[in-house]
């Protein structure tokens, strides 16, 4: 049974450095039109693509983009869409299915919230990103720090008790002391979920353009922390967060005990997913598909009835991409890949497959065989997509 995730493709405006498809909305202008061309495309979407009814999914994902960016009406609309076509069905019988929004402070107030909890959403992703003010808005952030604490408090008082807050480190002149404040304001909230992520300079979003190497506008990098103090930062949150009793199970994730999120871990456990909206992915049976990353093409396509969303972006991945991919993917999380759930998907044995790379890794401690489980030494995690190449086939 995949999970789903729902891509809702509207910011109030954009972030300098996000590469994310996502169309500024503004105000109460015609803009919002964008919505309901969005709206109209995506119940044609579900009708076309999934006829049988109702398809049981095993988690929900509202991402983008800025869900909340949305009025109550409008969440009502897309959360009825989604509820009146999909069944949601744990595929562990003793846990509740997880649905996860993303939020952003500034855009939530009690009437979405409340519309949120009659649909069943049960936890809140909220991007914080920093809680220093100047630096919010030297990456164009729409929030203070003072809205995340007012976001946490409304979304606790409408009764959500499973909060994530993602933080960013690396920002243009944050310091390791601005990065210690950081975490320590958002521990101080007690959300029960926290990730941490590197910046990403993408060289088409605007900070990129100002810091990429290889940018030709690139005038100045000297205030973004170097490699050495981005680890330095990496490190200290890691254990500051497992000393407050997060438990780090993704190399950027960090839970209470039962509150690891379980839309992601399926992805890193190598399980189908759905994904629905202009630019969402799916990825079903080994076929890895991407809609057509355009609002007007993809409401055009599905209202003229056209049931090709991808532009062509269709991937057949291979057995030997499949194994890389499981491989990278499981190796993210630090209780690894267990070995006889690799051997029933692949109908191999991970040893004879990578023979004396996996020797070569284990005798250098970077990864460890125990008790049935492929393990990352924590150590590693950080650069873990770097030193575990060769495992790519
Ligand atoms: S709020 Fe998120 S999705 Fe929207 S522009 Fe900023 S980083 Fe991108």
């Amino acid at each position: 049974m995949p999970s789903l995730y729902v891509h809702v493709p509207f910011c109030v405006r954009k972030c300098s450095y996000c590469a994310f498809y996502s169309l500024p909305l503004g105000g109460e202008g015609s803009e919002r039109g964008n919505i309901f061309k969005y709206l109209t495309g995506l119940e044609r979407e579900i009708e076309y693509c999934y006829t049988e009814a109702p398809a049981g999914v095993s988690s929900l994902f509202l991402g983008g983009g800025t869900p909340t960016v949305l009025n109550y009406q409008e969440l009502d609309s897309l959360l009825k869409l989604i509820h009146n076509r999909f069944s949601f069905r744990s595929s562990v019988e003793s846990l509740s299915i997880e649905k996860t929004v993303e939020a952003n402070p500034g855009t939530i107030d009690q009437e979405k919230l409340a519309v949120l909890r009659h649909y069943g959403m049960n936890r809140i992703s909220l991007g914080a990103q920093s809680f220093n003010d100047d630096q919010l808005q030297s990456i164009g952030r729409i929030h203070t720090s003072a809205d995340i604490e007012l976001g946490v408090k409304l979304i606790r008082e409408a009764g959500f008790i499973n909060l994530n807050l993602d933080l960013i480190f690396g920002l243009p002149g944050q310091t390791m002391e601005d990065w210690k404040t950081t975490v320590n304001r958002a521990v101080s909230l007690t959300p029960e979920h926290i990730s941490i992520y590197a910046l990403t300079l993408e060289e088409e979003t605007p900070l990129g353009r100002r810091y990429c190497e290889n940018s030709p506008s690139k005038h100045d990098n000297a205030s973004l922390p170097d490699d050495d103090l981005q680890a330095d930062m990496y490190g200290w949150a890691s254990s500051f967060l497992n000393s407050q009793g997060y438990i780090h199970y993704e190399i950027s994730n960090f839970a209470q005990a039962g509150f690891e999120g379980r839309h992601n871990l399926s992805y890193w456990q190598g399980e189908d997913y759905l994904g629905l909206g202009p630019g969402a992915v799916s990825c079903l049976n080994g076929i890895r598909v991407k809609n057509v990353q355009d609002i007007d093409l993809y409401r055009n396509n599905l209202v003229s009835g056209a049931k090709s969303l991808n532009n062509g972006e269709v991937e057949y991945l291979s057995q030997n991409q499949r194994i890389s991919e499981y491989v990278m993917l499981g190796l993210r999380t630090t209780k690894g890949i267990k070995i006889n759930l690799f051997e029933e998907k692949f109908k191999m044995n991970i040893q004879d497959i990578y023979g004396y790379k996996l020797v070569n890794y284990i005798d250098r401690d970077i990864l460890s065989l125990e008790d049935g489980w492929l393990k990352i030494n924590p150590a590693y995690l950080f650069v873990s997509n770097l030193i575990l190449q060769d495992l790519i086939l």
